[in-house]
């Protein structure tokens, strides 16, 4: 099938030990693809390094349909570096990304389609709560949405996106600004330009487990913090104040006791216990500026965030247009 320079969308998708869902995947995408036209779409099928069959199967699937291309990172990087490298290789006027499972319906990009043609420029597909959750959970992640995104120093993307539509301005910017550890909802968020949401069900996975495992979650989550909130460093400084003026207040209530009562202030207990406690503070206070700092190192070598193993086609300019290119450094 021949294609135009530019077809009207791409669809990215983050793929990691998938090849239970492939199948169904695929035949998925072939008949949502049959209700686009007269719209064309390009699938970006970005294997984030998987060690099961997926990368043969994926390569399978683009020799026999143009429609698919295959791009394969050089190591797990987690699928929001994935993402990025996808939406580098999208060459559509507008993407979308979303999750291999299945468990965001492709059918839904239809209705986010129209929003973007009436011009917005992002398009979240926010998941509805999910039925089975209980009040207090709900009411505790709202809680934390709510702290997070008044701590942060930008507005957080809706909750539960990790399906949205950019338009080609945002991909352009996405990819220039996405820093080391990319959190793409946020990055987008960070963005700004004109948004609109639309919500749906998540959907059970189509076959196979999650793929993410708690340290990727919990990495993923410090990430996100870290680069939306310097809250924490904040934090710190009003912890040491309190803790400075509590110290004062005893050293008052220390020097009065010695001038009234002769007896001096008994002091093993009470001062192992103001030693250990300030130097756990201390030690939090370290890890949190140890995480800003990391960071900050990581940012200043400009390093690409990730190199691809292998392509089904050659395309040398989009491998350019990745996150901090190495000529970036030599001012190019
Ligand atoms: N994924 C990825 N790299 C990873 C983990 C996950 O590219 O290291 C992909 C995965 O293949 C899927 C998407 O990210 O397409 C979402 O993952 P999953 O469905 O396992 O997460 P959950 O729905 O449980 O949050
Ligand atoms: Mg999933």
């Amino acid at each position: 099938m021949e294609m135009k320079p530019r077809p009207d969308l791409s669809i990215v998708i983050p793929l990691y030990n998938e090849e239970a869902v492939l199948p169904a995947l695929v035949e998925r995408l072939r008949s949502f693809m049959d209700r686009l036209s007269p719209l064309d779409a390009e699938i970006i099928l970005a294997d984030d390094h998987s060690s099961d069959r997926s990368p043969e199967l994926l390569k399978n699937i683009c020799r026999s349909d143009a429609r698919f291309r295959y791009a394969r990172l050089a190591k797990n990087s987690g699928s929001h570096v994935a993402i990025l490298a996808g939406l580098a290789q999208a060459r559509g006027e507008c993407a979308v990304f979303l999750a291999a499972d299945l468990q965001d319906p492709p059918e839904l990009i239809l209705q986010m389609l129209d929003l973007w043609r009436s011009g917005h420029h992002v398009v979240w597909a926010v998941r509805e709560e999910r039925a089975g959750i209980s009040k207090a959970d709900l009411f505790l992640a709202n809680t934390f949405y709510r702290v997070l995104n008044l701590l942060g120093e930008v507005n957080l993307p809706p909750r539960g996106s990790d399906f949205a539509l950019l338009d080609r301005k945002v991909v352009d910017a996405l990819l220039k600004s996405a820093g080391s550890h990319p959190s793409v909802g946020g990055e987008i968020a960070r963005l700004g330009f004109s948004s609109a949401q639309i919500t749906y069900t998540k959907e059970k996975r189509a076959a196979g487990g999650s793929k993410w495992t708690l340290k990727k979650k919990l990495t993923a989550f410090a990430d996100a913090f870290v680069s939306f909130s310097y809250a924490p460093l904040r934090a710190m400084s009003y912890l040491g104040m309190l803790f400075s003026l509590l110290g004062f207040m005893y050293a008052l209530v220390v020097a009065v006791l010695r001038l009234m009562t002769r007896t001096p202030v008994q002091g093993w207990s009470s001062l192992i216990v103001v030693v250990l406690v300030l130097g756990g503070v201390q030690m939090m206070m370290l890890g949190v500026l140890g995480e800003y700092l990391w960071r900050t190192l990581e940012a200043a070598r400009q390093r690409p965030i990730y190199f691809l193993e292998d392509t089904s086609e050659v395309d040398t300019a989009a491998a350019d247009k990745q996150p901090r290119e190495l000529g970036r450094r030599f001012g190019t």
